[in-house]
């Protein structure tokens, strides 16, 4: 859409200010996913083919989740040292808050310009401009306007990023008007091979992942009276349940939690060192659980958010049934 006539959009400022960068970093959050780092790649090759200087970096871990390796196509990927002190301009992609940066997000300070690119509803607005669109089903959705604003030709290597993007947060489409089925008509007419790109990002696991699963599966329990009567399911994944698995496996153990008829609200705490914790919860339609986690020090979206939380588990579980018993009720089900 264009209107010409009236202020700029924000897609139109994003598609200035990068026009006129000769240089330019984009940063995932944290534990990138395939919305976060897709999105930034993308992005960056759309950039790249402008002539502009590109590098996509996260803060952690040190290596691409192996189901997200074969996204990068052109080796635009550098570890988080090879990011400059004062970058000309920084494009934070899928990032709600700065912490969410890691050891990146001391560049927001120094960068001459920062992008934030998002669509969470929890995005604090920490750049100098702003993409943020929280009716997007995906970062990947924006990045798309953004591309076309660039006047840059659409390829395969950019529509798989987005694609991948697109699917995840979509929960395969799950969750997605006609508009979304449109943005992923138009990736899949630029040459993406749908069923090869999902067996590599949601459905490939190594042998290990099935004990994984029925030892963690096997702990979980069902509390029917919390989060308002209407049901929070949750378990605990330990280091030594994960051990020598990756994050993918880790992070699918909440799909099939989330599955459970009897609970609004799954939860999953994923033990990633000394009473430390990373919280997964999902809900299914009345439950805001992106307040819960932001009661927690967390975010998110309204039916899929997280946090990052110190003490036992039984201490976190206690902090979030609070947490639950206050969030918002959802009227209708919610995108
Ligand atoms: P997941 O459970 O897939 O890791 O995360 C679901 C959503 O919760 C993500 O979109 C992300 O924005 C948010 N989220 C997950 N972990 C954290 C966290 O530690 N801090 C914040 N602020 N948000 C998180
Ligand atoms: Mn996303």
């Amino acid at each position: 859409m264009s209107n010409s006539a009236s202020a700029p959009t924000a897609t139109q400022q994003a598609a200035t200010l990068l026009t006129a960068a000769g240089d330019v970093t984009l940063v995932a959050h944290v534990q990138p996913d395939a919305d976060a780092l897709g999105s930034a790649l993308a992005l960056g090759l759309a950039l790249r083919q402008r002539g502009a200087t590109v590098r996509v970096s996260f803060g952690a871990p040190a290596q691409t989740p192996e189901s997200l390796v074969g996204l990068d196509v052109a080796g635009l990927i550098v570890p988080p040292d090879q990011v400059p002190a004062r970058p000309e301009v920084l494009v934070a992609l899928d990032t709600a808050s700065r912490s969410r940066l890691g050891c990146l997000a001391d560049r927001i300070e120094t960068a001459d310009a920062v992008l934030v690119i998002d669509h969470h509803a929890t995005n604090d607005r920490f750049g100098t401009h702003h993409l943020v669109d929280v009716r997007a089903e995906a970062t990947a959705v924006l990045v798309l306007r953004l591309i076309d604003a660039l006047e840059v030709p659409l390829n395969e290597p950019m529509a798989r990023c987005l694609y991948a993007g697109l699917v995840t947060d979509t929960s395969c489409f799950r969750r997605a008007d006609p508009s979304t089925h449109a943005v992923a008509g138009r990736l899949l007419a630029a040459g993406v091979d749908p069923e090869a790109l999902t067996r590599a990002l949601l459905d490939t696991h190594p042998f290990g992942w099935l004990p994984m699963l029925a030892t963690v599966l096997g702990r979980a329990q069902l509390e029917p009276t919390s989060a308002q009567g209407l049901g929070l399911v949750h378990t605990t994944v330990r280091l030594a349940d994960a051990a020598g698995l990756r994050g993918e496996e880790i992070e699918s153990v909440v799909d099939l939690v989330r599955t459970t008829s009897e609970a609004e609200v799954a939860a999953v705490l994923k033990e990633i060192g000394p009473d430390r914790w990373s919280v997964s919860l999902r809900a299914k339609n009345r439950i805001d659980v992106s307040a819960a986690a932001a009661e927690l020090g967390g975010g998110g979206h309204r039916l899929a958010a997280g946090l990052t939380a110190d003490g036992t588990a039984d201490a976190i579980l206690d902090a979030l049934r609070t947490a639950l018993h206050n969030a918002p009720r959802l009227q209708a089900p919610a995108l």
